[in-house]
């Protein structure tokens, strides 16, 4: 389609009603200014192409009513890829940030990347054809930080991490694009957690915020001045690999081949080997009557425990909290944000965790940058393809070119619908 002026205003009025819809026929020429008939046909052809729906009515006074348009939330979707350790993640998902289907492909470690493509394409085949009612926009993939192919984790950082190569981006994506015929686009994993929370989560209509991730490891992803960031070479975050024990050569190494790091220190493995240590030496805890046979030392196990006031798993949750606090303040410092968004699962340690953790944060923090918020994002480490979605239903809808119409208010619609009203009255 040319970029003619009814291409323009056609994305103009599609944007403000996938922002602020349900919103009426006359609200939009309030906004817009274009001529009624102009608005008039592109909401028809809008409406024939089913990417927006009439949803009810509302009174504007004297007892008249108007129609109300909002996006096809229910037909638009878009496919979301995301790997992990193991496994991919395919979502199909709707323009909302509603999940219609989710499933984990697994990825064998030494399979030939050609194989992984072809099964790919396959499951992305079967998707299309299972929501071939839909409107499926896009496919959005999250490119991995390592080779899912070969990354083993008894390798080093340097061996999984470094031997990334551009496979994603140079054979799966124009792979995905001759079979489907759809717009199919890549995206740093380092900015997933921050594109999720930003289009669908705490972080919604937030222009500098981060996310910390609490579980196997720790992590970071950015979004400053409204653009996430993934640094030169897609490796920005890297909160767990920061130094806070410099030269303490009694430190366990960590992967990466450094001692100090975050990680070592306060990552869930360093938490329960420090609960492991401590009961084998004979300090009593409750903790001891949760652990699962099975499982070991688990996450509900130490919440048990320090929901019953039990000290040894409080004073090593305190210990842990007070230096991710330090970790995460010296990132606040640094950034600015107005938001922390906390997640993976050592958010489940609960409250008391939290309260040290934030306790910890706030005295670390400058005073002047202190005035930020702090959540956290219970499902964000599963919904990572979820990023991917939103960045492809930001691209079909070019939200960069009409950044102006998401940075409006219902209540700047209030006030100009408002303005309008009294003058059709008079
Ligand atoms: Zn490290």
């Amino acid at each position: 389609m040319p970029h003619d002026s009814h291409f323009l205003k056609r994305n103009l009025i599609l944007n403000i009603i996938s922002h602020l819809g349900p919103i009426s026929r006359t609200e939009l020429i309030n906004l817009t200014d274009y001529r009624p008939a102009s608005v008039s046909a592109i909401i028809k052809e809008l409406l024939d192409e089913q990417l927006i729906v009439e949803t009810g009515l509302t009174s504007v006074g004297c007892g008249r009513k108007r129609v109300l348009l909002e996006i096809n939330k229910a037909h638009l979707c878009a496919i979301g890829l995301a790997f992990y350790t193991g496994f991919v993640t395919f979502l199909v998902a709707q323009i909302d940030g509603t999940v219609l289907h989710r499933e984990n492909v697994p990825v064998r470690p030494g399979m030939p990347k050609e194989t992984l493509i072809e099964q790919i394409v396959d499951r992305t085949g079967q998707l299309l054809h299972i929501y071939q009612d839909k409107n499926i926009v896009g496919i959005g993939i999250g490119e991995p930080l390592y080779d899912p192919t070969s990354y083993r984790p008894e390798y080093s950082f340097l061996t999984n991490y470094l031997h990334y190569n551009d496979w994603v981006k140079l054979s799966l994506k124009p792979r995905l694009e001759q079979f489907s015929g759809l717009r199919v686009e890549t995206y740093s994993g380092v900015v997933l957690p921050a594109m999720v929370e930003r289009h669908y989560g705490a972080a919604k209509g937030v222009e500098n915020f981060i996310c910390v991730e609490l579980s196997n490891g720790i992590g970071s992803s950015l979004c400053l001045n409204g653009m996430p960031v993934s640094g030169a070479t897609g490796r920005a975050g890297e909160l767990g690999h920061t130094v806070i024990d410099h030269g303490n050569t009694a430190q366990k190494l960590c992967f990466c081949g450094k001692t100090g790091c975050v990680e070592v220190q306060t990552a869930y493995p360093a938490l329960t080997a420090q609960l492991s240590a401590a009961m084998e030496q004979g300090v009593f805890s409750s903790l001891s009557s949760h652990i699962d046979p099975e499982h070991g030392i688990t996450v509900d196990a130490i919440r048990h425990a320090l929901d019953e006031g039990d000290r040894m798993c409080m004073h090593y949750v305190k210990a842990i909290s007070q230096k991710l606090g330090v970790v995460i303040a010296n990132a606040v410092n640094l950034l600015n944000p107005q938001l922390v968004v906390l997640y993976g699962f050592m958010t489940d340690l609960g409250s008391y965790f939290l309260q040290q953790l934030e306790m910890a944060i706030r005295e670390n923090t400058l005073s002047a940058a202190c005035d930020f918020e702090l959540r956290t994002s219970p499902h964000l480490e599963k919904n990572l393809p979820l990023g991917a979605v939103a960045e492809i239903f930001s691209s079909y809808l070019r939200t960069d070119d009409y950044k102006w119409v998401y940075q409006l208010q219902p209540s700047d619609l209030e006030n100009n619908t408002n303005s309008t009203e009294t003058g059709e009255r008079l």
